[in-house]
């Protein structure tokens, strides 16, 4: 890589990041190419948002018709893309009314918000806390660190915003003492734990905890960043649980690579907000809109089929093969708890040409939706190579 960029980088740049010394400079569907000509097979899909790849030329063509239209109008007019992708949203969740916003954190701070006024309005404003678990991850905002229910996010950003508990996941007598103890407003759940480790959660659990939030009137809240539009075989997650959730938030994916954030509102929730209530500038902007409803639009029930069959093609692989110790997941959402440090691993397999994610202590596969066959096959290779 440019040894300039790397240097202008470490000058200009806020230390967040601790990045891979690897500059990519293009890519077309799971391939993605670095400076140096260097090519690697991507099953990190930049964090689970590139749902069909690199430069995908579908998605490519719904982004530049809408550029080549208006990029940006504001929330005062209104605009096609944005109805449109709400619309989609609605008819294939049975939610009501969507509100868009630029980040999965944002999405889910509006989600707060509801059930915040929702509970306050209905029941009084001491019904203020969400009820989170442990091990979960809801974003970098404040308020959703403080949803985030690991320790570590919150040392360095004291106080916390006030109103949330977190629980441990699978234990149901917690969450109900928890919630009658706090006057809960909301519980909010991941389906699967992302940043936590590729965690899913106990199908029973999470049935039980939404009938008991159903009959409190407290709104289960599913967290769908990671999980939605299509990556664990179902277009949210959820849907493999069987239940309803009152409020669903997704981003990551959605945009396919341009930022959006979707907060969707169930039958009690519809109402919540009125004008003047929330808002966003860029939310629901025309671009990141047509570029969401194109990746929606693609999530169909034979892509989530290849889905599935992919991710049983990955769990096959890897299930008992040398160095791996489990793995856990769900369709193309996928951690490998390996005998080496997953760092190690990551590192090795990108020498090797495959670029992979950790989570915890596990490695994580997110590859793209569409990734073919042949190179799903060849990066599982390099991977079980590397995990020896
Ligand atoms: C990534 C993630 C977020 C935060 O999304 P941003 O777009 O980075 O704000 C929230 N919740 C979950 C489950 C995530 O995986």
């Amino acid at each position: 890589m440019s040894g300039s960029i790397r240097k202008l980088d470490e000058q200009y740049i806020a230390g967040t990041y601790k990045r891979f010394p690897v500059e990519i400079a293009s890519g077309s569907g799971s391939v993605v190419t670095d400076t140096d000509g260097k090519t690697y097979i991507d099953l990190g899909s930049g964090i689970a948002v590139t749902s069909f790849g690199i430069a995908d030329p579908v998605w490519q063509a719904a982004v530049i018709e809408q550029i080549g239209k208006v990029q940006h109008t504001s929330n005062l007019y209104y605009t096609g893309p944005c109805a449109a992708l709400a619309e989609q949203l609605c008819l294939r969740t049975g939610m009501k009314k969507v509100f868009f916003s630029n980040s999965g954190a944002e999405a889910n701070e509006c989600a707060i918000k509801a059930a915040r006024k929702y509970a306050a309005e209905k029941k009084g404003p001491e019904h203020f806390t969400i009820v989170t678990l442990k091990n979960s991850f809801h974003g970098r905002t404040l308020t959703t660190l403080s949803a985030t229910g690991q320790e570590h996010y919150h040392e360095l950003y004291q106080p916390l915003t006030p109103g949330f508990a977190h629980v441990t996941a699978g234990d149901l007598d917690e969450l109900k003492q928890v919630c009658a103890e706090t006057k809960a407003a909301g519980i909010l759940v991941e389906c699967v734990q992302g940043e936590g480790g590729v965690v899913p959660l106990d199908p029973a659990y999470v049935e039980t905890a939404a009938d008991y939030a159903n009959e409190n009137d407290i709104l289960f809240m599913v967290d769908e960043v990671q999980t939605g539009n299509g990556r664990t075989g179902a277009l949210y997650a959820y849907m493999n649980y069987g239940i309803s959730p009152d409020v669903v938030s997704t981003a990551k994916g959605l945009g396919g690579g341009l930022p959006i954030g979707a907060t969707l509102l169930g039958e009690k929730a519809q109402n919540v907000f009125g004008y003047g209530d929330h808002g966003s500038t860029f939310g629901g902007n025309p671009v990141s809109c047509a570029a969401a409803l194109s990746v929606l639009n693609r999530i169909d029930d034979e892509l989530l089929e290849n889905v599935k069959r992919k991710s049983a093609f990955l769990f096959g692989r890897f299930e008992g093969a040398e160095g791996v110790e489990s793995v856990s997941g769900m369709g193309l959402m996928i951690g490998i708890k390996t005998k080496k440090p997953a760092a190690e691993v990551v590192s090795a397999a990108m020498n090797n040409g495959v670029l992979v994610l950790t989570a915890k202590d596990r490695v994580r596969l997110l590859p793209a939706l569409n990734i073919p066959d042949d190179l799903l096959e060849k990066a599982a290779a390099v991977l079980l190579e590397a995990m020896k």
